[in-house]
């Protein structure tokens, strides 16, 4: 946090160097025919504020589609950094949204979906759907998994047996069938204090006894949530994310 000099602002501890919440998901493929090497094969999951800076340290070379969570600025304020995408695969991005969050983004970044007539050093090329069920990317399901984000619906997102499912303060009882067999799971989990838009740490906890997935990582977290010191008091299976960390995940 920005002018903070609290303990994990100062750890020297890399887990708890933390950017913006997003995740990269690569769908990986035994095929290398020509056909796949055209195919949907890296899907960006928000365009992070910190977008242009993740995809340096980890070297995103390539983002097929993107799917957004919801509108906040934390999740979408990256976008105007995927033109680099547009320039190495010569091709427009498709992006999925909810249609609030699309609203939210046609007006945040009026100049990318009503370009200027000069367009200077380059604008995104953006091909933005509105999403109301399962649709299919890649040859990969993706289920959309609505969430309350305090009163504001938005989307977490399910592929194969994993969920990730951040900013939520409640999962709604008509979502909880589309997560069952989940295996891994990424959870939002803001700081042990209570907030109104965001699961404590402890509602986060409940919903893993819930959903009993294998493991679960937890994201969004605030510096009052040191890593290691988090990860030892958490119940087995479930731990802290980070950035950079990977995850292999069955279809
Ligand atoms: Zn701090
Ligand atoms: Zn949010
Ligand atoms: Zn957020």
């Amino acid at each position: 946090m920005i002018g903070c000099d609290c303990a994990v602002c100062r750890s020297t501890d890399p887990r708890d160097k933390r950017t913006r919440t997003s995740a990269l998901i690569e769908v990986t493929t035994a095929d290398t025919s020509a056909a796949f090497a055209g195919a949907v094969r890296s899907i960006l999951v928000d365009t992070s504020t910190d977008l242009r800076a993740q995809a340096l340290a980890y070297r995103v070379n390539r983002v097929d589609a993107i799917l957004f969570t919801h509108s906040h600025a934390d999740h979408i304020m990256g976008l105007d950094d995927v033109r680099r995408y547009n320039v190495l695969q010569r091709t427009a991005l498709p992006c999925f949204a909810d249609p609030q969050t699309a609203t939210d983004l046609r007006k945040t970044f009026h100049y990318i979906f009503n370009p200027p007539a000069q367009g200077g050093g380059g604008i995104p090329q953006i091909s933005l759907f509105e999403v109301g069920g399962a649709f299919t990317l890649g040859g990969v399901e993706i289920v959309p998994v609505p969430l309350l984000h305090g009163h504001r619906p938005i989307l977490g997102f399910r592929v194969g047996t994993f969920a990730y499912l951040t900013d939520c303060s409640r999962i709604p009882d008509t979502s909880w069938p589309l997560l069952a067999g989940v295996r891994t799971l990424v959870l939002d989990a803001l700081r042990d204090k209570p907030h109104p838009t965001h699961f404590s740490v402890a509602e986060a906890v409940d919903v893993v006894a819930r959903l009993a997935p294998e493991r679960t990582y937890l994201t969004h977290m605030t510096h009052d949530l040191g890593h290691e010191a988090t990860c030892a008091r958490l119940p087995a299976g479930v731990e802290l994310a980070y950035d950079g960390l990977l995850l292999d995940i069955e279809r």
